[in-house]
């Protein structure tokens, strides 16, 4: 037996007592079994070079609960290590057997190995009150050893009798971390960080070849296949296996697979969107080689594309950085520009090769494309080519489409052109109806964040403006091309006046705009219209702008009186003083009642007044 001190610098040490004190435990079996899977990596890579021979199908990892011994053990068949590499690799902090490796067969094609990114195998001292290790090398001539550390910088070394290649790492879990002697807790870490490694693992002892059952994890995950061989019921069962079996069917996916100049392959799935808490839910998954490394992909992913869902995978992001480098790093920013083109791209050949069936998938997944387009420009640059924008009738247009197909009609002066758009079908209906009867093709853009997408295309197309149907462009609209003269000016101030006095008996008149107006006579006698831009900010805000002050934009109406409408006339006709006031505040609150503008005790009163007259009427 011999004696020695593990050799640490505090340069060496800094970095593994940092993680300690900020990261999760549980990542110690992350590293285990990924320590493990190279093991076997490297073996697989002898096998293949003609170095070594073992049935590839034997090579496995067993993870092994000894509770009433308060033992966890990680055991793989590969390549093993020799006495002088534990002296080398695990007595040395600073060297990495993973990077000797690489170096070694570097003009070989082998398969990526996982080394070198985590805190490695000292994490298991975590949980652990002493590790062991027993291994034994492939070569045939070296002898197997044991080495036992209790966690200070003495270890102990021995060469013991072991048949087969491979390492057993034997962790004596301390009493604050018994949780990780529970089948239920391995499982549930296991399933977190190693669903997806490249190598089968089993949770207890297995015979050589058998129990294939109890393998708990999936070593060939579709984001590793090539794309030619998998059929949509692939997609959809790991989209499952990767959630939850009660996941609704994606709409569609985009399978990245890239070599150069970066290393990067996943499935992105375009998730069917019940609610905004969903959304918030699973998010997509990075790895690393197959290893589970994070679900926060701030700074990876543009924030729109985080809501998607699915898997990426790169051995090239420093994971080994703070989160905020990463967000500096310029094969991050390569990795984001490359991902938002590819969806991009994915995007426009779905809207040309089915339309169809684009436009059937467009209301679930607009609000991800359009919060892409308003926080991305060159992603809103692509989106022209596959944003839709249906109408009311339900039929769906790209921008250019429907501009072509409006431009002669809505071209109004200075070469403008107007697109009128609504946002509740139902609350908006008095308008829309005077709008189409007028001839003019309205749109339908209910989402949330639709502000902001119209500012953002108002920029990019200067002779475009969009108006709400209520907004208070449209009585321009309905103007009256005869022009009528059956009310003077005189008649028009003495009815701006009275609605003014019926208006400041009830309603705060500083959110009110009277504005007679000379309207065609079929138009309503009276609307109200809202400032466009105003009402605009108001959306922009409230939908998290932190430029803008909402307390600036307090709401503004205006009250669109048509002078040429029979209702005018007569209450500019009605001799009675009492009578005329009356029609004038029952218009008043017809109109405000149609806003929702109406309120509180005007309301109440309203309604009551409305029963009374139906008894008058008998
Ligand atoms: P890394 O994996 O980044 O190289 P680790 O601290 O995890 O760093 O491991 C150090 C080295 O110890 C590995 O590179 C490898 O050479 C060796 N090693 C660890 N676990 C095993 C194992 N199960 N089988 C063979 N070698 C191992
Ligand atoms: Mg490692």
């Amino acid at each position: 037996m011999e004696k020695g001190k593990i050799k640490v610098t505090a340069e060496d040490i800094f970095p593994v007592i940092k993680t300690f004190l900020y990261s999760d435990q549980e990542i110690f079996l992350r590293e285990l079994v990924s320590n493990a899977t190279d093991a076997i990596l490297k073996l697989k890579t002898l096998i293949s070079l003609g170095k070594f021979y073992k049935k590839i199908d034997d090579l496995i990892i067993e993870i092994i609960i000894d509770k009433p011994n308060k033992i966890l053990k990680i055991r793989d068949n590969g390549i093993g290590m020799t006495k002088k590499e534990v002296e080398k690799y695990i007595n040395q902090i600073a060297f990495s057997g993973a990077e000797d490796f690489l170096k070694k067969y570097k003009d070989k094609k082998i398969k990526e190995i996982i080394g070198n990114f985590g805190l490695g195998f000292y994490s298991s001292f975590m949980v652990s009150e002493k590790v062991e290790i027993i291994s034994k090398s492939y070569k045939d001539y070296e002898k197997a050893i044991h080495w036992i550390c209790d966690g200070s910088t003495n270890f102990s070394i021995k060469t013991i009798e072991k048949q087969n290649s491979g390492t057993e790492i034997i962790l004596h879990i301390k009493n604050n971390s018994k949780e990780f002697l529970e089948e239920k807790r391995i499982k549930t870490l296991l399933s977190k960080y190693c669903k997806f490694m490249p190598i089968p693992i089993f949770l207890g002892e297995s015979e050589e070849g058998k129990n294939k059952n109890k393998i708990i994890n999936n070593p060939f995950p579709v984001w590793k296949k090539n794309p030619i061989n998998l059929k949509k019921e692939d997609y959809i069962n790991f989209y499952k296996e990767l959630y939850s079996l009660k996941m609704e069917d994606p709409l569609f996916w985009i399978h990245i697979n890239i070599d150069h100049p970066f290393k990067l392959t996943g499935v992105l799935f375009f998730p069917k969107i019940k609610n905004q808490i969903e959304l918030q839910k699973d998010k997509i998954h990075l790895y690393q080689n197959q290893v589970y490394v994070t679900d926060n992909l701030e700074g990876i992913v543009p924030d729109f594309l985080n809501l998607l869902k699915g898997v990426i995978d790169s051995p090239e992001i420093p994971l080994n950085v703070s989160r905020s480098d990463l967000q500096y790093d310029s094969s991050v920013k390569q990795i984001e520009g490359y991902i938002t083109r590819k969806v991009a791209a994915q995007l426009e050949k779905l809207c040309k090769t089915n339309r169809e069936d684009f436009e059937n998938k467009w209301e679930e997944i607009k609000i991800i494309i359009e919060y892409g387009m308003i926080s991305d420009h060159k992603f809103y640059l692509k989106a022209k080519k596959f944003a839709l924008y249906p109408d009311i009738n339900n039929k769906y247009y790209l921008l250019e489409e429907y501009l072509e197909k409006i431009k002669l009609k809505n071209k109004f002066k200075d070469d403008k052109i107007i697109v009128f758009y609504t946002s509740n079908l139902e609350s908006q209906n008095s308008y829309i109806e005077t709008i189409k009867n007028k001839g003019y093709k309205i749109l339908l853009l209910d989402s949330p964040i639709v502000g902001h997408l119209i500012q953002k295309i108002e920029i990019d197309y200067k002779n475009l403006n969009f108006y709400r149907v209520d907004s208070d462009q449209i009585d321009k609209l309905l103007k009256n091309d005869n022009v009528n003269v059956n009310v003077n000016e005189q008649e028009k101030n003495e009815l701006k006046n009275e609605l003014k006095n019926s208006l400041i008996k009830h309603l705060d008149t500083e959110k009110f705009l009277i504005k007679i107006k000379d309207l065609d006579q079929f138009s309503l006698p009276f609307m109200i219209t809202i400032p466009e831009f105003i009402r605009r900010m108001k959306e922009i805000s409230l939908t998290g702008n932190p430029m803008l002050n909402l307390t600036n934009f307090n709401d503004k109406y205006n009250i669109i009186v048509n002078k040429n409408h029979k209702l005018i006339k007569k209450i500019l006709n009605e001799k009675n003083l009492k009578k005329k006031q009356n029609l004038i505040k029952e218009s008043l609150n017809l109109v405000m009642l149609s806003h929702n503008l109406l309120k509180g005790k005007q309301l109440t009163d309203f309604i009551s007044k409305s029963y009374e007259n139906l008894l008058k009427k008998d």
